[in-house]
């Protein structure tokens, strides 16, 4: 019989208890022993779970406070003076790295985050520079082993490893890469020996860096790691897990290296296969293939993947394979068992963690067996798949086979536009504005629940939301701003809550999955052809701009961000999805402007996420339809309106181009925990659209000092002209509590009136 795996487990709980006990342990109300134990609780629970659903290989160390890259770079030392310097205890110090620390032993921000490959996951920045010595700090992976094994489960503990754990680092000053080689090899080879010492077996890392582009330098520095590694006197087996695409660039180095086993992704690895069938495969190791997807949640097609396993079995024996996910099911939600409501025709279709464990316990029973296609698992599977309806809807087929090229382009040109905006709206120079959102309080989240729960009535509903409108109106006039938003309280989720509104999108009630931190996103499905179905954000904002004579922004979501933080169909491309969003995102937004709204934002806070990972796919497979798909949105508005975009990270130096061919008029984007070299790419390529970086970091709880906004300010003065320079925060303030944020946007607005008057 072949053996099946996961290549790791969501962490935050089905019902996200891990999120509530963090949030609870940082606000003082959970001791740091309560924190401890329930964890403890929830791994066994889980643990206990793969165990009875038979999976073969069971990981450990795939659990986390706050993020696996943070614990890999707090277990290796890599921890900042600045960090160090607070003499907090350990998990203090821990979570001063994920969130800053403003208190009595001093005051830090926190490290940067990016994200994760090509997903909504985000992992914190390890920072190295020359006073970083890499050694062993904790015994994370060993505890957690260990603690799975008195459970009579043994287990295979994850870790990111040292090539990708350097790849994603920042390093800083005069230390070079190579400086850390010998250390990060020794701490490794360490991990590994006293994992033999503890009689474990397996040994995941985490290499998910092999499947981008990949220099000679950074072959090299790969293969003199993992030799180092891989060499003798090793009791540990050790596994070498890939995911997010195909290893073209070092596939025949990695099969030379002699790993125990080696996890490729075949769902997003397109070569993958290929790769094998070129080079085959080494006799004496394991072949994970990551055949269930993790990162979408239909329901596996049997038929394909055991056509697969089948080329598969040509290259590695049959009992050499070992069935498994593409990459961590931490990308998807735990089980539709907490989906009460979803009709059942709906959830046949899917699977999420819990139901891909079933499917790869039938997959391995298939494959074992002889005979599959007589089996009754994998009939059922096929008659399943059959069934699932044509859903198209002919009349928005037809509208986007007819859109023609003047339809993705916006008159007049950049430039008339700017001028007169300027004239019409009349703004001071270094406007200052916020992205959308303000603090989602207890109240407001609880008035929402209770109108969810039809406790409340729409009345009552709309009139608590207007209420807090006017609030937000008020306060952000008092706090002078310049151009004001309605504060987003009506939703829960940027995304959520435009899919709640279109025709063809599905909801889950507990479909939680981590972004960061303890921070969860519930994306909707797209099931089926996308309509608007009515006016989705038209009446607060019209209600918002009642209340004041400053401008207010509309606010709404853009099409790829949509569609990237949703769980996307497979049966029709992204390109046909992501524009039949733009026909539906494009009709709210002329809604807007006809009820005078002048200035709307369409965010586009995920747009880089669904990058192609290698350069070389990045036009055909996706900025080709990405960025004609936001200019279908607004291309329809006068030139008067004024159209902004946002963006929740500055690292698209490499497609600026692109994002300046977005045609809006502003665009805001991250920028405070970065640095400002994205500013030096804007003036590189001679970026006409406005901009607004963050002048400060928003997922953290600390208040920046005015002194500390005019300092960015002035940075970035020495670099934009200070007539396209826009001042605000990095991004929406939904997860940050009142009274920081009052004090934090005063902050802002007293720094860029200093600026204004210096000017
Ligand atoms: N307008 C949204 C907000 O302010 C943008 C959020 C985001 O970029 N993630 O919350
Ligand atoms: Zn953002």
């Amino acid at each position: 019989m072949c053996k099946n795996a996961i290549v790791g487990y969501p962490r935050v709980g089905g019902q996200r208890e891990l999120k509530f006990w963090t949030e609870d342990f940082l606000k003082g109300k959970l001791s740091a022993e309560t924190l401890e134990s329930n964890s403890r609780n929830l791994r066994k629970e889980q643990w206990q779970l793969l165990q009875q659903t038979g999976i073969d290989f069971i990981p450990s160390n795939d659990f986390s406070f706050y993020d696996g890259v943070l614990d890999t770079a707090y277990l290796l030392n890599v921890i900042p003076e600045t960090y160090q310097k607070l003499e907090l205890n350990g998990l203090e110090t821990y979570f001063a790295m994920a969130r800053g620390y403003q208190g009595k032993k001093g005051d830090a921000k926190a490290l940067s985050m990016r994200k994760w490959f090509n997903t909504n996951y985000h992992y914190m920045v390890p920072v190295l520079d020359e006073n970083t010595k890499i050694r062993l700090n904790g015994r994370k992976p060993l505890e957690q082993y260990n603690e799975a094994l008195s459970l009579g489960i043994e287990t295979v503990p994850v870790i990111i490893g040292p090539f990708t754990f350097l790849k994603l680092a920042d390093i800083r000053g005069n230390a070079g890469r190579e400086a850390f080689i010998q250390d990060i090899a020794d701490a490794y080879a360490q991990i590994i020996q006293e994992l033999g010492s503890l009689k474990c077996k397996w040994l995941q890392l985490d290499e998910p860096s092999l499947v981008t582009d990949l220099d000679q330098e950074d072959i090299s520095l790969f293969t003199a790691i993992y030799t180092r590694l891989l060499g003798a006197g090793r009791t540990v087996k050790i596994k070498l897990q890939t995911y997010f695409g195909d290893i073209r660039d070092i596939c025949s180095e990695v099969i030379k290296l002699g790993f125990d086993g080696i996890g490729l992704d075949f769902t997003e690895g397109k070569k993958n296969l290929e790769l094998v069938q070129v080079n085959g495969f080494p006799k004496a190791t394991l072949l994970f293939a990551g055949v269930v997807n993790g990162k979408n949640i239909w329901r596996n097609n049997y038929e394909k993947t055991l056509l697969l396993l089948r080329q598969l079995e040509e290259k590695a024996e049959r009992d050499r394979i070992v069935i498994s996910t593409s990459c961590s099911l931490l990308h998807v939600p735990y089980t539709l068992d907490s989906e009460s409501s979803m009709d059942g025709k709906y959830k046949q279709h899917l699977a999420f963690a819990q139901e891909k464990l079933e499917e790869l316990r039938e997959l391995r029973e298939l494959f074992s067996g002889s005979a599959y296609s007589s089996n009754e698992i994998y009939l059922r599977n096929n008659l399943l798949l059959k069934s699932k309806q044509e859903f198209s809807n002919e009349s928005i087929k037809a509208k986007i086979s007819e859109l023609k090229e003047e339809d993705f382009i916006r008159n007049p040109a950049f430039e008339v536009r700017e001028k007169l905006q300027k004239e019409k709206l009349k703004l001071p120079v270094l406007p200052t504005t916020t992205i959308g959102s303000f603090p989602q309080t207890a109240p407001v989240k609880a008035c929402r629940a209770s109108y969810r729960k039809k406790e409340i009535s729409t009345e009552e509903y709309k009139a608590f939301i207007r209420q807090k409108i006017s609030e937000c109106i008020a306060l952000q006039e008092e706090i002078g701003l310049d151009v004001l938003v309605h504060g987003e309280f009506e939703r829960n989720d940027m995304v959520e809550h435009f899919g709640e509104n279109l025709e063809g999108c599905l909801f889950t009630e507990k479909g939680w999955v981590q972004s960061y931190g303890t921070r969860c996103v519930k994306p909707p499905v797209i099931w089926n052809d996308i309509k608007r179905r009515k006016p989705i954000t038209v009446e607060y904002s019209k209600y918002a701009r009642s209340l004041t004579s400053k401008p207010v922004k509309g606010m709404l979501t853009g099409p790829v961000t949509i569609l990237n933080w949703s769980f996307p169909r497979e049966d029709v491309s992204n390109r046909e999805m992501a524009l039949q969003l733009a026909l539906a995102i494009r009709e709210e937004v002329m809604e807007l402007e006809a009820a005078g709204i002048g200035i709307i934002q369409i965010d586009e806070a995920a747009l880089k996420e669904k990058l192609p990972l290698r350069r070389a796919d990045w036009e055909q497979d996706y900025l080709d339809w990405a960025i004609p798909a936001f200019r279908l949105t607004h291309s329809g508005v006068s030139a008067q309106t004024q159209i902004h975009t946002h963006m929740c990270y500055s690292e698209f130096e490499d497609i600026v181009g692109y994002i300046d061919a977005m045609d809006a008029d502003v665009i805001s984007f991250e920028a405070s925990r970065s640095n400002l070299s994205i500013i030096d790419a804007l003036n590189k390529a001679g970026f006409k659209t406005e901009v607004g970086p963050g002048v400060y970091d928003i997922h953290s709880p600390r208040i920046p000092h005015r002194k500390e906004i005019v300092e960015a300010l002035g940075l970035m003065l020495e670099k934009i002209k200070a007539e396209k320079l826009w001042v605000n925060p990095d991004c929406g303030l939904k997860t940050r509590g009142e009274p920081e944020t009052v004090e934090s946007l005063k902050n802002l607005v007293a720094a860029a009136k200093e600026l204004r008057n210096s000017l």
